[in-house]
């Protein structure tokens, strides 16, 4: 039996450590807190197909439907806008794109959006992309569904265990050194120092992202961002989880509440996009992974040692159906995700000197 170490008890840890299991591999988590204590548990949980590059689409296509068979998608669709005309025609080619790849969406003119929308404040609004098969997920079901499937497959989970590496494919933790045969490091931002151990270098880069969570609001509101302004909501409770207010940051040095600056400009934007007046309930900060192109970095890096990391905001809802990648390229089976996904997401594709700007990748959302 192949044994596996996961080292991360986040979404993707979790997802892969159950891949990993269901296809008979011997799997050990290491979790360093409790799980799901990372980004994971930080997540605003917007999941949507709304992708116009085909890889991309494929993808999400095969994490959505992971989600719904594990009862974990609340459908909720998607609205995207733009307030000037570069931002106007971007979507529009996105929108054009994503029907090329069997997207559910479509364009809508700030009049069909208030129609559709009433509680949607959409003067100076160009236009509108609404994907009608997107949805939302509870971060916190998800850790637990995810942690109880891979305990069912017979996956073994340490909490409170920081793991670093002797070697690629040693494990040592606080009681022991453990040798496996392959160790995959799901460790988030801490990815990065963790395999620098074993003198591999990633070429990813936190940043902060900022969430707030408004006390409740009576309307009935799709998921949204604004492309032009760069911020989103979710509908969460009764209330919308606002987000965005992102930049680069020391990972050793980061402040987990959201800045109150965040908060004032999250309501202000949301009012001005509503006909609502909210008010903050409560709010917080979470560290995501850039990369230099924007994909993640998702394979083998040494000798049995793979990474998974550099999600740019997409990894909560990407993680079912990369587990189940990442697992088959562990195990040597064959890739059931788009053929052309190997090579992009092959952590080698950068040797990790590369310096570059973790925000500026157009596809990140928040
Ligand atoms: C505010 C915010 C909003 C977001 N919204 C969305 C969204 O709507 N949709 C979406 O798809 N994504 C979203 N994201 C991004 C998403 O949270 C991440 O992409 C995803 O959670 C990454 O999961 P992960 O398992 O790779 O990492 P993490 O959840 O960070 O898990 C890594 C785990 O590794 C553990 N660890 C680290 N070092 C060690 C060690 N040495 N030993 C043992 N354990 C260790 C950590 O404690 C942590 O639990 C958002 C992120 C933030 C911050």
């Amino acid at each position: 039996m192949t044994t596996v170490a996961v080292v991360g008890g986040g979404a993707v840890g979790l997802a892969t450590a159950g891949a990993l299991a269901r296809r008979g591999a011997s799997v050990t988590v290491y979790e360093r807190a409790e799980l799901g204590s990372g980004a994971t548990g930080r997540a605003a949980g917007i999941c949507y197909d709304a992708f116009a590059d085909d890889v991309d689409a494929s993808v999400a296509r095969a994490a959505l439907a992971r989600y719904r068979d594990l009862d974990l998608f609340e459908s909720r669709p998607y609205v995207w806008v733009a307030r000037d005309e570069s931002d106007a025609r971007a979507v529009r080619e996105q929108v054009e794109g994503m029907r090329a790849n069997g997207v559910a969406v479509e364009t809508l003119s700030p009049g069909e959006l208030g129609e559709r929308y009433p509680a949607l404040a959409t003067g100076g609004v160009e236009v509108a992309g609404l994907a009608r098969d997107a949805g939302l997920l509870d971060p916190e079901r998800v850790v637990s569904t995810l942690a109880d499937r891979a305990r069912e497959a017979g996956a073994t989970i340490e909490t409170g265990t920081t793991a670093s590496l002797a070697s690629p494919m040693t494990v040592e933790t606080d009681t022991e050194a453990r040798d496996f045969d392959a160790v995959v490091v799901a460790a988030g931002h801490a990815s990065a120092p963790l395999v620098a151990a074993v003198d591999v270098s990633l070429a990813v880069k936190p940043y902060r992202a900022q969430a707030l969570v408004t006390a409740p609001v009576d309307a009935d509101l799709p998921s949204f961002y604004d492309a032009t302004a760069e911020f989103y909501w979710r509908p969460k409770g009764d209330g919308l989880l606002v987000g965005n207010g992102a930049h680069e940051v020391d990972p050793a040095d980061w402040n987990r509440d959201a800045d109150p600056e965040f908060v004032e400009r999250s309501l202000a934007r949301v009012a001005r996009s509503t006909t609502l007046d909210p008010t903050r309930d409560r709010s917080w900060a979470g560290l995501c992974t850039a990369t230099p192109d924007g994909d993640p970095l998702v394979g083998r890096i040494a000798d049995g040692l793979w990474v998974a990391t550099g999600w740019q905001g997409h990894g909560l809802m990407r993680a079912p159906a990369m587990a189940d990648y990442l697992a088959a390229d562990v195990l040597d089976r064959p890739n059931p995700l788009s053929e052309h996904l190997p090579a992009r997401v092959d952590p080698t594709r950068f040797d990790g000197s590369e310096s570059f700007d973790a925000l500026a990748d157009p596809t990140r959302d928040w």
